[in-house]
């Protein structure tokens, strides 16, 4: 079986469904063909500043939240990432032979960088993505199932293990982006141009899965539509409608043709209102179930504990090849 990994931040209190559209549902689907590996990237977490109570707290129901949505640790390998050593041992390799400039073209950098000031935006920051790198590498993935916003991201990942290979011997897999155009990037519901995201959106242009869905209505209801009264699918000119048919119809499995063929001659009011409706039904159980979890946390630790050992089982391995590769003494 093929394998895949992939990593979410535990930066929020809740997932939102842009993480869920563009890369949590593929991570569900994906178990049934692949060797799954899924990580609450706790490191990568703390890049932008954090306070330790709340990181924590932040990556138990992150972890809760996964296993809600249908990641099944029987079948795959969940983890909390600072419970597998070998992810920053290996980062620090990959440092090496990236080049400065190299890393200072990746554009999340630059606006995450931009909004904290350079003075402020931290080193970690800057080498986010050689870590986010050695995430992937260290499980030999094919495939990282993640949003648009992380292509350039992934496409360094590739450059990294290409290039360790061609210094120091066949060692890393070549990871491709598993990207589905349709959900890759749901937008903020305030600035449809913006993607929804978990650290730089305003509250009112996200929709979290752990909020109460009255208020998912309200935010849904004061979405920024577009001119005009007619209800279709254009993502250049009618951003906001647009985001919020893509939501409806990936929630809902209905085709974008048939809602806009339903609405036909209906308001925005009417979509938002079912739209709310669908959100309602769609976050109510993964609520449920997300509690379901929290409620025993030693229970939820053990879970994320035996993931753990099961990923340095292979981190381990695949680290021991790359360190005696590069001319490291073997660990003792
Ligand atoms: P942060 O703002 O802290 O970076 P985020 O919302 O971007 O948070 P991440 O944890 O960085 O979330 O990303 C988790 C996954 O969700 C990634 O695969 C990313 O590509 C995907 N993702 C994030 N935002 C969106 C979005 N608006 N649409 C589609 N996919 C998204
Ligand atoms: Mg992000």
């Amino acid at each position: 079986r093929p394998r895949v990994f992939s990593g979410i931040q535990p930066t929020a209190d809740s997932f939102h469904l842009g993480n869920y559209l563009g890369a949590l549902r593929h991570w569900v689907a994906l178990q049934d063909s692949h060797d799954a590996f899924y990580c609450v990237v706790d490191l990568h977490a703390i890049t932008a500043g954090h306070d330790p109570e709340v990181l924590k707290r932040r990556s138990r129901v992150a972890a809760a939240q996964l296993f809600a949505l249908g990641i099944d640790p029987e079948r795959s390998t969940l983890f909390v990432q600072s419970q597998v050593p070998e992810h920053p041992q290996l980062a620090w390799v990959l440092g090496c032979i990236t080049g400065f400039g190299e890393a200072g073209r990746m554009t999340q950098f630059k606006d995450k960088s931009q909004k904290q000031g350079s003075e402020r935006a931290s080193v970690g920051l800057f080498t986010y993505p050689i870590l986010q790198a050695a995430d992937i590498l260290l499980y030999q993935a094919h495939a990282v199932p993640v949003g648009e916003d992380q292509r350039q991201h992934l496409e360094l990942s590739r450059d990294l293990a290409q290039r360790f290979n061609s210094l120091f011997g066949p060692t890393f897999t070549v990871p491709v982006p598993h990207i589905v155009k349709d959900t890759a990037k749901i937008t903020d519901l305030q600035d449809p141009t913006a993607k929804m995201s978990k650290s730089s959106s305003s509250p009112a242009g996200i929709i979290d899965l752990l909020e109460d869905p009255a208020r998912s209505a309200k935010k849904i209801r004061s979405a920024v539509t577009d001119t005009g009264r007619e209800i279709v699918f254009d993502a250049e000119g009618k951003p906001g409608i647009s985001n919020l048919l893509t939501i409806y119809s990936a929630l809902s499995g209905r085709g974008i043709d048939d809602l806009v063929a339903a609405y036909d001659g209906r308001g925005y009011g009417d979509l938002k209102k079912d739209l709310a409706e669908v959100v309602r039904e769609f976050v109510t159980p993964v609520q449920e179930r997300t509690n379901g979890y929290l409620d025993d946390p030693a229970q939820l630790d053990k879970l994320l504990a035996q993931g753990a050992e099961k990923a340095r089982a292979v981190a381990a391995g695949t680290l021991r090849t790359a360190y005696d590769r590069v001319g490291f003494f073997p660990p003792v």
